[in-house]
């Protein structure tokens, strides 16, 4: 069997149902793949040491004769702001070393309920505030395009891996971008679902009314079959929808047909011009637009004139709520104490959170206690939630004429590593396009567009579809997906340096 690291999940479970590959062959393809390049990539922050057992266990089940999932035995991996009981679960947070969780996340119990195999987990900013993976307390991700730049971020460990070919299939979180953003500069696929569609018990909270789980991969099919098994309702999170969903993975398969296209309205916001937009990036993102218009779609000039107020509103939104998940770590409850000796309890816990946690963490916290303290709500948060409710008037207009929004992904290819760290308000401004996704609570997935011709970096391009209409994204995205594919000849991951392509 040729390398079975280069499969995409569904080919790799096509194999396995039919016995030519084993669990274990796979997984353990996956481990060597990870021990081969992770030293560069940087992309884990714990290898399971039982995976293989987990996957022998699958192979004996099979052999059995017992009705396993469509993924069963396909190897995964899980960002670290997920909680697994046999794997450390820090966040990206120093706070949070070898934290060791009582239960598994809800997601992390079904993907082991359904037969996948848990690889390790996956590095990312701490607490997953940021864009590069750089305010890790456990050192950065490097990009498997080029390792001097940074792979995205709050969830860089999960996109690297799965560009890498370290995992075929990865869990993210996005709470303003962190799927899609690193979906966008690996040249890979991330989809945020509808607020509420996937469970978020057991996922470390950064921003509770923004936080979605969410599926990473190298096709859309491929995100389709892992949110088939992660979605759906669960009574431990009390904003969980109780939705009947419909099958993404038939979504994904009936797209990439081609027929969605012909038709299809394309809703593209006027007052994002190419304004703030890497000029390999707009290109790109025409291309596709034109792609998809040489194949009927209807390319629709809509207006959402609040949705560039979308940044501002969130750091606001975010941080206060961010302030108030992170108050549990008080040195008594979880995770890390710093002992003074002869001091109170409140300097324990100042001592504590001073040396637990990272810069980009202590500036969120100052900021949203700010929002939030008495003399201010009104003005700050108060205002900031008022804007989000026009972004979400704005959506609700605009789907009155169009079947999805599509929007580049974020507005330039990777960054260099060190470029954007010291200065929060650039970072901050990767997320422009991501974070009124967020802020509505509608679904968004990013899939590659190309490679920018400035850089000759990925590109991804974003479409927005209306809550619950998930199943929409994979149509259209496996659409594009498979017009791309055809002018492509060959993936477009094969061409990452990492890999031995050249660009
Ligand atoms: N980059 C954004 C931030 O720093 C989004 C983070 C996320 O989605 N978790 O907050």
């Amino acid at each position: 069997m040729s390398d079975l690291t280069r499969l995409t999940a569904a080919d790799l479970a096509g194999l396995l149902a039919s016995g030519e590959v084993s669990s274990v062959e796979a997984t353990r393809a996956h481990l060597d793949r990870i021990d081969a390049v992770d030293g560069d990539v940087h992309a884990f922050l714990h290898v399971s040491d039982h995976a293989l057992d987990v996957a022998a266990d699958i192979d004996a089940r099979r052999a059995n004769g017992q009705d396993l999932g469509p993924l069963a035995g396909v190897p995964l991996a899980i960002k670290d702001v997920l909680v697994t009981t046999d794997m450390p679960s820090t966040s990206g947070s120093r706070i949070l070393e070898g934290f060791m969780s009582p239960y598994d996340a809800t997601v992390v119990a079904r993907s082991r309920a359904a037969g996948l195999v848990p690889l390790g987990k996956t590095n990312m900013d701490e607490f997953a505030m940021g864009s590069s993976t750089e305010h890790s307390a456990y050192g950065p991700t490097r990009n498997p395009w080029d390792l001097e730049r940074i792979p995205g971020g709050s969830g860089g460990g999960s996109a690297a891996a799965v560009a890498a070919f370290e995992a075929p299939l990865a869990l993210g979180s996005d709470t303003g971008g962190s799927i899609r953003q690193p979906a966008h500069v690996t040249g890979t696929v991330g989809l945020k679902p509808t607020y509420g569609g996937v469970s978020r018990y057991g996922a470390i909270a950064l921003a509770s009314s923004l936080d979605q789980v969410g599926p990473v991969s190298r096709t859309v099919l491929d995100s389709a079959l892992l949110h088939d098994v992660i979605g759906g309702h669960d009574p431990h999170d009390s904003t969980s929808l109780t939705d009947a969903w419909p099958s993404f993975a038939d979504a994904a398969r009936e797209g990439a047909r081609g027929d969605v296209v012909k038709g299809l309205r394309v809703g593209v916001i006027r007052e994002l011009d190419d304004q703030g937009f890497q000029k390999g990036v707009s290109e790109s993102f025409r291309a596709s637009l034109d792609l998809l218009a040489a194949h009927g779609a209807e390319i629709v000039d809509i207006s959402a004139p609040h949705f560039e107020y979308g940044v501002a509103a969130y750091y606001l939104i975010l941080p206060a709520e961010a302030s108030s998940n992170l108050a549990k770590f008080d040195s008594v409850r979880f995770g890390m104490r710093v002992d003074v000796p002869g001091g109170t309890v409140e300097d324990v816990m100042a001592a504590t959170r001073e040396a637990g946690f990272g810069d980009e963490v202590k500036r969120r916290i100052i900021l949203g206690t700010y929002a939030l303290s008495a003399g201010y709500y009104d003005a700050y948060y108060g205002s900031a939630q008022k804007v989000r409710t026009l972004i979400q008037q704005d959506f609700a207009q605009v789907f009155g004429s169009v079947d999805v929004i599509a929007t580049p992904s974020a507005p330039t290819t990777a960054f260099r590593l060190g470029e954007k760290v010291d200065d929060p308000l650039q970072m901050y401004l990767n997320d422009v396009t991501t974070i009124p996704v967020n802020l509505a609570g509608v679904p968004g997935i990013s899939l590659p567009s190309g490679l920018a011709s400035d850089d000759g970096l990925p590109v991804g391009i974003q479409f927005i579809a209306p809550a619950r209409e998930d199943a929409r994204l994979y149509r259209v995205g496996a659409a594009l997906e498979a017009l791309l594919a055809d002018q492509w000849g060959a993936p477009l991951l094969d061409r990452a340096p990492i890999l031995g392509g050249a660009r």
